[in-house]
């Protein structure tokens, strides 16, 4: 797929040589009539009659990969399936960052998991927060590529669309930035939502709404490496099935930095499932019944008075500003009362007054909106007017 090769210097020095751990899976990956090589038991347990799980799984299971790819439009040498993205993002930091220097950059306000694999590796972290435009966000590409040089940084994240910002960034300016940096670091775009990102289709069939992978753009940048998960619009969070789709020499170095057996046989099972053409049919269905939702989800959000923006979201939650700190309290409290739970954002830099709110089902949205209207009693009319222009 790419000619390019995978700049070497680019992974850890203690690591180059590093094979990883020699499970009995992976040494001997041939065939035999009777397996005695890896301790397992010679029966099921009662619990997995037909004995599905009684052997160690595939590291890297190929029918899986082999989905994975057909689904993504990817080479298959190019994939690392892992325990969630966030595996794949703790991957990356391991095998791109010396433990106590290089680095990272980041883009608040972002997804957490990027600054926990980082601190956790003891690795600085680098922030460059994203502008805020009053309805969308948009990445400082510029002040990235400043910081990241300055800093000799190894790694940047990057979410399109973004969480909890729920903005994309423009194609153009993500690859602009792995070329200007490909000589010094990996460019990471966590396509965590791209699910929900494209332009809508209000066909009654459903047409496509997904937004264009920048896996299509990683021939000849060996430095782009972009992350995906069946978490999200698939529905499958609690699988646990994330993915990386880099340059095949990156994804050798992330499969031998990775912990063994990442792909537990019941995930296996349900993961292929979920990618059978009836199932994704059907993820598609769902896909689209969210971005109606969603819209539903913003005029409702927005006629609140308590609520000064709804940031216009390409995923499938939104970000909204109260009048102030006080009024997220008084937004919670009224979803709470009715026992819905949403995510104060207020712990983050700039978001002092925010709250973000998934798209649930119809019947969902139905209580968020009762909710938020019976909260809205009619305050003293003098009161009303400077509220709702503030
Ligand atoms: C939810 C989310 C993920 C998904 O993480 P998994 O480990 O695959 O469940 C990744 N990136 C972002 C930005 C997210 O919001």
């Amino acid at each position: 797929m790419s000619s390019a090769s995978f700049p070497a210097a680019l992974v850890r020095e203690d690591l180059r040589d590093f094979t990883g751990y020699s499970s009995a899976r992976t040494s001997h990956r041939g065939t035999a009539r009777i397996w005695l090589n890896a301790n397992e038991a010679c029966a099921p347990n009662a619990a997995d009659p037909q004995g599905r799980s009684r052997r160690y799984p595939s590291p890297q299971p190929p029918e899986l990969v082999e989905a994975l790819a057909g689904l993504y439009s990817a080479d298959p040498a190019g994939i690392v399936v892992g325990r969630g993205s966030d595996e794949a993002i703790d991957l990356l930091v391991r095998a791109l960052c010396r433990p106590g220097g290089d680095g990272v950059v980041t883009c608040s306000p972002t997804f957490g998991m990027y600054a926990v694999s980082a601190r956790l590796h003891g690795v600085p972290v680098h922030d460059v927060p994203q502008h805020d435009h009053g309805d969308t966000w948009s990445v400082d590409a510029d002040g990235v590529a400043a910081v990241a040089r300055r800093t000799g940084a190894r790694l940047v994240f990057l979410a399109s669309p973004g969480n909890p910002t729920g903005s994309s960034i423009p194609a153009p300016q993500v690859l602009n930035l792995v070329d200007a940096l490909a000589d010094q670091a990996v460019v990471v775009l966590d396509e965590a939502y791209l699910e929900f990102s494209g332009e809508r289709s209000d066909m009654p069939s459903g047409g496509s709404v997904a937004g264009t992978s920048l896996i299509s753009e990683l021939a000849g940048r060996p430095t782009l490496a972009v992350l995906r998960t069946l978490s999200k619009a698939h529905g499958l969070a609690g699988a646990r099935v994330g993915t990386v789709v880099c340059h095949p020499e990156l994804a050798t170095v992330l499969r031998r930095v990775q912990a063994p057996y990442p792909v537990p046989v019941p995930v296996l099972e349900i993961a292929l499932a979920a990618l059978s053409p009836r199932a994704l049919a059907d993820t598609a269905y769902r896909v689209h019944a969210t971005l109606r939702q969603r819209d539903r989800l913003c005029s409702a959000l927005s006629a609140h008075p308590l609520v000064r923006t709804v940031y216009d979201s390409r995923a499938n939650f939104l970000l909204a500003r109260c009048v102030d700190a006080d009024a997220v309290d008084a937004v919670i409290g009224e979803l709470s009362e009715h026992d819905i739970v949403v995510r104060d954002m207020r712990h983050l830099r700039g978001l002092q007054d925010a709250v973000r709110i998934t798209v649930g089902s119809p019947a969902d949205l139905d209580e968020v909106s009762r909710a938020l209207t019976a909260s809205i009693d009619p305050p003293p009319a003098n009161t009303t007017e400077t509220t709702r222009n503030r």
